[in-house]
């Protein structure tokens, strides 16, 4: 059998494995089938490399480009996938495990990317929040804006989720337009290198986008400066001492930890056998414990059931995992696969030993266990192991020590508040599911588990179906935790992007902000042409350009007309002396809505052509109220475009609606899609 050298990709070059390189085993046969490491690693030359061609070129590009870009590597790994389910097995896991770490590494760029298209500008400069007025008349304001870093990311992963792990850290990277050196766990490292090879032969990354250490990293930390970043997944020890490193330290280089984690899961009291809840919570327990051969940072450790409830809970788990076949993982019928390594292996039953200080194994025993198509001593097989700990009150290590395995240790609660103690006692944890029909439940143990977790999984009869998964972290949604988790967060959609970016406060006149944002600032220049903004194309209307209608009066007959129409009576429209009771209004009022409608109606101009549809209004504000006898006018203004497809482009409208004293009644922004032809002109 031929030994797979294992490159790293650095500066532009593949370089091979050599003297210095490490061995690695299949986990299913306990051969040496790779090897990892290099001596020729010119560590200085990467960050160079990255920092001079990579990061430039990612910052020219918009957040849209950066998206297609990532869309487009999806899209390519996705063609390639059976290559790397092939190459995935030697690391005992099976196809199912496949379908989480490869499609779910896939899936989570396609999610980037289409979050990246939609709620990122098509430009440079994301803006976070609104605009803040520091000032009585307006001519000093602020924004929040984020720029990308301009330095490198460094990538480091665990060796449980070769492509997921490198994906879910690259996608928002390059996202924020921010270059990557990945060093994936060397125990899985060939497939990492599988993936990186797939995507930088296709050809869709700048140069110096991407680059790859298999093995160890060298000195690359010690060099690195403030602008760049360190995103580590693995365990507790390792990121303690790589953030304690003095360089890391001394220029505050960020560092966004994902580790150790002793995760629950809460049979809720109300869940008792023969409701929809005790299946669903056996199910969801038997499958983290096994999936992955339970190397899931989110897998189920602990799990808090009613005392009265745990016998019937042991026994339907013992039904539930005695069907988990054990072997090959490229085998049909196999259900859990190996460890990833001897090693692994050893420290699995190492640390199931300690965890059975405080806390007998009820089920599964590592000495006598039946596998199928596989050389039990060769590979790094366990089974799923059960432990019962009777009183997890004075148990300190169920609630401590890690076994990075199938283990898990059921325990008992006596009622909500000590099974939130309980779940607690992870002293910080990556989620915690709670399965209960009762919503009062839910509230009380999101109230006061929220801060120890990153995540909570609420699941039941009526979300069940189409429920995600205890241990699955979706890129929608935030995966981190605090204390012993590791205090990072990753994912989250935006939020995992903005990780890769500084945000800075912007202070300064209108026509700063303006130019600054590219998005126009009431108070900035206004511009003035002469033929109705409507009649232009998306290209001809620039930003600022303000079109101000002539006055309409509103009458009595206008509000009553309009209430009979539509159907609002509302008593501060129709009864003089009731609305005069109300705090808010002088009289009788106009519907906010009329002036809405009547606004339009002053702006709008009725010919077929550039404007396609009105897609929206955002930020609307009723001022003051318009009475009957008040005239209204509108300043409609150009404040932001964004094209969107090849055939038109949204344009957001700053709408300020004011009366005779030029007092403002109604701001709002409206949103429009306009051609980038003239259409039916
Ligand atoms: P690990 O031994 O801590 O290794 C993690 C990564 O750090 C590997 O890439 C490893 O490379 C690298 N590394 C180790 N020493 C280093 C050093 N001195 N300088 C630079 N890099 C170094 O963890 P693991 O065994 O791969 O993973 C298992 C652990 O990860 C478990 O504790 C699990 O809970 C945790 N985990 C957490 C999450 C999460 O999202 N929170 C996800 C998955 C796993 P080498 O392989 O080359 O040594």
């Amino acid at each position: 059998m031929t030994i797979h050298n294992v490159m790293s990709f650095a500066a532009g070059q593949w370089i091979s494995a050599d003297d210095c390189a490490r061995d690695i085993r299949s986990a299913v046969t306990g051969e040496v089938i790779a090897r990892a490491g290099t001596s020729a690693l010119d560590t200085g030359g990467m960050l160079e490399f990255a920092r001079a061609k990579g990061g430039p070129v990612l910052r020219a590009m918009t957040f849209h480009q950066r998206a297609s870009m990532l869309k487009k590597l999806a899209a390519v790994l996705d063609q390639h996938k059976q290559k790397l389910y092939d190459i995935s097995f030697a690391t005992g896991a099976t196809q199912k495990d496949h379908l989480i770490d490869i499609d779910g590494g896939i899936g989570t760029l396609f999610v980037f990317a289409s979050k990246g298209r939609r709620e990122m500008p098509d430009a440079q400069i994301y803006l976070d929040g609104n605009i803040e007025q520091l000032s009585r008349n307006g001519t000093f304001l602020g924004q929040h804006i984020c720029t990308p870093l301009q330095g490198v990311a460094v990538h480091i992963n665990a060796f449980n989720f070769p492509v997921w792990g490198m994906l879910e850290k690259l996608a928002p990277t390059l996202l924020a337009g921010v270059p990557a050196i990945v060093k994936p766990a060397t125990a899985s490292c060939y497939v990492t290198e599988l993936a990186v090879r797939i995507m930088l032969e296709a050809d869709i990354l700048p140069e110096g986008a991407l680059q790859l250490v298999s093995g160890g990293l060298d000195d690359l930390l010690n060099r690195l400066t403030h602008q760049d970043m360190v995103s580590f997944t693995g365990s507790a020890e390792t990121a303690l001492k790589l953030r304690a490193a003095p360089n890391i330290l001394e220029n505050s280089i960020r560092f966004i930890a994902e580790q150790d984690s002793l995760n629950a899961s809460v049979l809720g009291p109300d869940a008792k056998p023969g409701t929809p809840e005790f299946d669903l919570f056996v199910k969801e327990v038997s499958r983290e414990m096994t999936v992955k051969a339970g190397q899931k940072c989110t897998a189920i450790r602990r799990i808090v059931v009613p005392e009265p409830l745990v016998e019937p809970a042991i026994e339907a788990l013992r039904t539930a995992l005695a069907k988990v076949t054990i072997g090959d993982p490229s085998n049909e019928a196999t259900r859990m696969g190996a460890l990833v390594s001897s090693e692994q292996k050893a420290d699995v039953l190492e640390k199931a030993s300690i965890i059975g200080r405080d806390a007998e194994r009820v089920i599964g025993d590592p000495q006598n266990f039946s596998i199928i198509g596989a050389d039990a001593e060769a590979g790094a097989f366990v089974p799923p192991m059960l432990f019962y700990c009777a009183d997890p009150d004075q148990a300190e290590h169920v609630h401590t020590v890690e076994a990075f395995g199938p283990v898990s240790t059921i325990m008992p609660y006596r009622d909500v508040t000590h099974a939130i103690e309980l779940v607690n006692k992870g002293q910080g944890s990556l989620v915690a599911s709670i399965i209960t029909h009762d919503t009062r439940v839910a509230r009380e143990i999101a109230l006061e588990a929220g801060a120890f977790h990153g995540r909570l999984y609420f699941n039941n009869r009526d979300s069940m179906k189409e429920s995600t998964g205890h241990g699955s972290p979706v890129p929608h949604m935030v995966h981190g935790g605090p204390g012993r988790a590791g205090g990072g967060e990753e994912l989250g959609g935006v939020r995992g992007v903005m990780h890769y970016m500084q945000r800075t406060a912007i202070q300064g006149s209108p026509d700063i902000l303006t130019a600054i944002t590219e998005k126009w600032v009431p108070g900035a220049i206004e511009i003035t042409e002469d033929d109705h903004p409507f009649t232009r194309t998306f290209q001809r209307l620039s930003l600022g350009e303000t079109f101000k209608t002539p006055a309409r009066q509103i009458s009595l007959e206008d509000i009553e007309h309009f209430a009979e129409f539509t159907g609002d009576t509302f008593y501060a429209h129709m009864d003089e002396a009731a609305a005069k009771r109300n705090p808010f209004f002088p009289g009788r009022v106009a519907h906010g809505y009329l002036v809405l409608s009547f606004a339009a109606g002053l702006f709008v101009h009725p010919d077929e052509g550039p404007v396609l549809a009105n897609t929206g209004l955002d930020n609307l504000r009723f001022m003051k109220p318009v009475t009957a006898g008040d005239s209204i006018t509108v300043r409609l203004s150009v404040q932001h475009k964004t094209p969107r497809n090849a055939d038109y482009g949204e344009v957001r409208w700053h709408v300020a609606v004011t009366n005779q004293d030029n007092e403002l009644v109604a701001e709002y922004e409206l949103l429009t899609m306009n051609a980038y032809g003239n259409v039916g002109l």
